[in-house]
């Protein structure tokens, strides 16, 4: 039985679909209830058929065509551009026939049963705006259908006790619905939300609240097929800083984290818009540079360094903590792939701890 539920589910994409797309949610839900519509009215057409009610019968094969080419309509790309007026027109066929229904009685005075399948299925093709103003309509036909002095739109008889409840039972299950509609509707856009969340953190450092490598990759890649449709230089900067461990050590670990919020945050407000700098490891950041040669690329990086190492950081005693950085710098090129970048880059910046520290190294200067 579960297994029957979930292929269903998944037929209709109902549930756990990678993408959140609330504009399909009506579609996928209008296409279940063709189906099912369509299957059910096909069984109460034969039903009639047997019971010699034909008018009835006639009435239901209009409901069963109209819901099954619908349902074939909803499930075709083709004709996607009809999808909403679809929607609109199968809804209309069934609220005439709930009228129908609740004027005629349908089968011994059975057939107004089915008019609360109204407010569920309007909110659910249709969402709260559109849906309530159906609900709304309906009540106000059935209201003047089953309250029209002499009962003259009726070609039954009902009871008034029968009448008054079937209209406070519809509004029960229209206040209902729409309480499940909203909380529903409520609840995925929190679930919206959280998703955009979630996927912008996934990308982002949770100390600097810089780009994450990850996040980092992903504007590589990008800036990657991007620089191969242009002339335009790329230069990338991998940035490191200068004996951290010591300031670990002597100052402790959360010292260290917000030393490391603190070299972000200037290092964030020298770059250039369209300059993207992410933490690319511990104390390790990598900054790409668009539209910057190698040159241009150093000057920038220099300045980076120059700011922070004239904005100590200060301790709460008063103290300041000195910060240096290193560098090496690297321009993309038809020869240098970005991997590669990296790579140089690190070596550049291998190069500047080794012959001193505290300075940027460009590709161009490096030796083996
Ligand atoms: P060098 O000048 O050669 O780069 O020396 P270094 O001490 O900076 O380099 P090393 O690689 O020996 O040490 C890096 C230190 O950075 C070690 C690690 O504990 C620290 N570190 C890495 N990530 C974090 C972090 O998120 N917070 C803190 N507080 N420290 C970190
Ligand atoms: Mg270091
Ligand atoms: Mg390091």
């Amino acid at each position: 039985m579960e297994k029957i539920l979930k292929s269903i589910a998944k037929r209709f994409s109902i549930g756990g679909g990678a993408d959140i797309d609330e504009d399909n949610h009506p579609r996928i839900l209008a296409g279940l209830f063709g189906s099912i519509g369509s299957l059910l009215s096909f069984i109460f057409f034969i039903n009639s058929l047997f019971l010699s009610d034909y008018y009835l019968s006639f009435v239901l094969f209009i409901v069963c065509s109209s819901l099954l080419i619908s349902y074939l309509i909803i499930n075709s790309n083709k004709y996607a551009h009809l999808h909403n007026a679809v929607r609109h027109i199968s809804l209309v066929a069934v609220l005439l026939f709930g009228a129908y229904l609740v004027c005629t009685g349908g089968l011994n005075n059975s057939g107004p049963l089915w008019i609360f399948i109204i407010p569920p299925v309007a909110l659910a093709f249709f969402g709260l705006k559109i849906g309530v103003v159906y609900n709304v309509i309906f009540l106000i036909v059935i209201c003047v259908l089953l309250l029209f002095p002499d009962d003259l739109l009726l070609t039954t008889e009902y009871s008034y006790e029968f009448k008054s409840r079937m209209i406070y039972a519809f509004l029960a299950s229209s206040a209902l619905s729409i309480c499940y509609e909203a909380s529903r509707y409520k609840s995925f856009e929190q679930l919206k939300s959280l998703t955009r969340q979630y996927k912008l953190e996934s990308k982002e450092d949770e100390l600097t609240r810089l780009t994450n490598r990850r996040g980092m990759w992903e504007i590589l890649t990008s800036e990657n097929n991007q620089s191969k449709q242009s002339d335009s230089s790329v230069t990338l900067a991998l940035c490191d800083i200068d004996y951290f461990k010591r300031v670990n050590d002597v100052y402790g670990h959360d010292i260290g984290d917000e030393i490391l919020k603190h070299v972000s945050y200037l290092a964030k407000t020298a770059i250039r818009d369209g300059d993207v700098l992410a933490r690319w490891g511990g104390e390790e950041f990598l900054l790409l540079m668009p539209d910057t040669n190698e040159n241009a690329a150093v000057n920038l990086v220099e300045s980076i360094c120059t700011l922070i190492q004239g904005t100590p950081y200060s301790l709460e005693d008063g103290e300041k903590i000195n910060v240096t950085l290193s560098a090496g710098v690297c321009e993309i090129s038809p020869l240098i792939s970005i991997h590669n970048a990296i790579t140089l880059s690190d070596k550049c910046l291998y190069q500047a701890k080794n012959t001193g520290r505290n300075k940027v190294v460009p590709y161009s200067q490096y030796s083996v």
